[in-house]
């Protein structure tokens, strides 16, 4: 399927736990992405997916827990972990 990511790992969208609901902070995709996928590989809660038409790397907040590992590992530093507003949404 064009766009689509293949592994073993678990499909986005499928973590059992939702984390969302505690975390502070949340990942945002704030500069040049190469679609290396690292993100996506290292996110311990299945909340990293891809576009499948445009490849732009998309966060389920409701299953992120906000742990940041996603931007310590993109090389191209292109996620930023910003402070979720209260009242704001996620
Ligand atoms: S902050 Fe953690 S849980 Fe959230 S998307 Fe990044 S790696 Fe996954
Ligand atoms: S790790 Fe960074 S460069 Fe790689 S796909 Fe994720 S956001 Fe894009």
């Amino acid at each position: 399927m064009k766009g689509s990511i293949p592994g073993p790992v678990a499909k986005a969208g499928t973590s059992p736990t939702k984390m969302g609901g505690w975390s502070t902070i949340k990942p945002v995709l704030k500069g040049k992405c190469n679609f290396c996928l690292l993100c996506w590989i290292f996110c311990p809660e299945a909340a990293i997916s891809q576009d499948e038409e445009n490849r732009i790397v998309l966060f389920n907040h409701e299953e992120c827990k906000g742990c940041g590992i996603c931007a310590l590992e993109c090389p191209t530093k292109a996620i930023e972990m910003i402070e979720i507003v209260a009242g704001k949404g996620k």
